[in-house]
């Protein structure tokens, strides 16, 4: 197979140059991610450096090391634009670094000859490109499968690179010119080529999957106490069901309302309200184990799952929650807010194919704590005495803290709650 240079050349210069159009049209765009960009002013560099190289053969000697120069400029911008995506910052300083021990290395007459020269290009180059891939392989906790090819990809470059240097001991290429007539050179050149390609079509898919998922923890998360939302909250039941169906272990519900909450936001102004929400948020989060998963319904009505919990840890984790709230709200901003939360919970022991029977039984037990003064838990133990529940007009004895919703609609049950 004959590959003839001076087209390869070429098509590596306009190949490379669209690649970076490409990617910092994609960057400009709104919402584009800086690391795109980088990637593409990399590209853009990388083919201004191979255009200066080719220049040099008309005369110009100085431009190849320049070049060359330009084209580890490159690879080290590369190498910054991973650094980005990781969300680790750097000095830009170090993407100069491979660029001057060139120059340095060329000017003091250290590399002197074209091999010896585009031997360092290489380990240079290839050195940029193996902390790009290790730069990526920084576990930041997200699922983007592309970011594996990427690092694969940049893997492959600078395996590659470091494939020059058998070959440029074993058949020198004596000067520019006689890259020409070199066997080999045309067909690692081919190959970077193939690989920076595929690599910029991977960073625009790591772009875009890191925004799809922003996007889905977004549309699941409540933007004022970031929180699950409604949303999350059900998926997380659902899961939790399906997981229960094969391990058949129980499961505890709370549901959690603030007390007279419009009284907050008349008297301290909606603002404040939104604060008391977040110290809400907090101090649930806190107060409840780490496989918990405590999410706002709504307003302010907010739900904890508790998987593998029995009801009477689940009475004693809605009653810290309380305890804690009412704590941590007596004063906000310095004002004595004095807020409450009172709480529903419910507990299945009995494998159910969704929870929403136990979300209803949690809110009846709320309304049970509710009508009990506020400010405490209470607990429905089943859907018996959901029903005798719902017949309790009015329940004026102000139960004891643990089981006041028991205590309230059926006394004999509340030594077993
Ligand atoms: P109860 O003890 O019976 O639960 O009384 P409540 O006042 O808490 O209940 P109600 O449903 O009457 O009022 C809820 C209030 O919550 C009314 C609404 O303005 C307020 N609210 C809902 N969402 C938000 C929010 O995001 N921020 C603020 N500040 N207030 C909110
Ligand atoms: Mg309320
Ligand atoms: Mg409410």
């Amino acid at each position: 197979m004959h590959l003839d240079m001076s087209t390869i050349s070429i098509v590596a210069i306009a190949i490379t140059a669209i690649l970076g159009l490409v990617l910092i049209f994609n960057w400009a765009r709104q919402g584009g991610a800086s690391f795109v960009g980088m990637w593409g002013v990399a590209m853009l560099l990388i083919s201004v450096g191979i255009v200066m190289a080719n220049v040099s053969r008309g005369g110009l000697p100085g431009a190849l090391v320049l070049g060359q120069a330009v084209m580890i400029l490159g690879a080290g911008v590369k190498w910054r634009a991973c650094r980005e995506f990781s969300q680790r910052d750097s000095s830009l300083l170090y993407i100069f670094v491979g660029p001057v021990i060139l120059l340095l290395a060329a000017g003091t007459g250290l590399v002197e000859t074209f091999n010896d020269r585009l031997m360092l290009v290489c380990v240079l180059t290839a050195a940029y490109n193996f902390a790009a891939a290790t730069e990526l392989a920084y576990d930041h906790g997200e699922q983007l499968p592309s970011r594996w090819l990427a690092i694969l990809l940049l893997a492959l470059t600078s395996a590659s690179f470091l494939s020059w240097l058998p070959l440029i001991v074993i058949r020198p290429i004596p000067e520019l010119g006689t890259v020409f007539y070199s066997s080999w050179f045309p067909i690692v050149i081919l190959i970077t080529l193939l690989l920076r390609t595929a690599l910029a079509f991977v960073v625009l898919a790591m772009a875009k999957e890191r925004q799809e998922q922003e996007q889905r923890v977004d549309a699941l998360t409540d933007s004022l106490t970031g929180l699950p939302n409604r949303r999350a909250l059900f998926e997380v039941a659902d899961a939790v069901a399906q997981r229960r169906i094969l391990g058949g272990t129980p499961v505890s519900v709370l549901i959690l309302d603030l007390d007279h909450f419009k009284d907050t936001n008349d008297s301290y102004g909606h603002s404040l309200g939104d604060e008391v929400l977040k110290v809400f948020a907090m101090t649930a989060e806190k107060n409840l184990k780490v496989n918990s998963i405590v999410g706002r319904l709504g307003g302010e009505e907010f739900a904890a799952i508790l998987p593998g919990v029995e009801a009477a840890a689940a009475v004693e984790a809605a009653e810290r929650v309380r305890r804690a709230f009412s704590r941590s709200a007596a004063f906000v901003n310095g004002l004595a807010v004095g807020a409450t939360v009172s709480v529903g919970v419910a507990t299945d022991t009995e494998v159910d194919a969704d929870l929403s029977n136990l979300f209803r039984r949690a809110d009846a037990a709320l309304y049970i704590a509710k009508r009990a003064g506020r400010n405490q838990v209470a607990f429905l133990e089943s859907d018996e005495d959901m029903v005798v529940a719902a017949q309790c007009t009015a329940i004026r004895t102000s139960p004891s803290r643990l089981r006041p919703a028991v205590a309230a609609v059926r006394p004999d049950r509340a030594r077993s709650a």
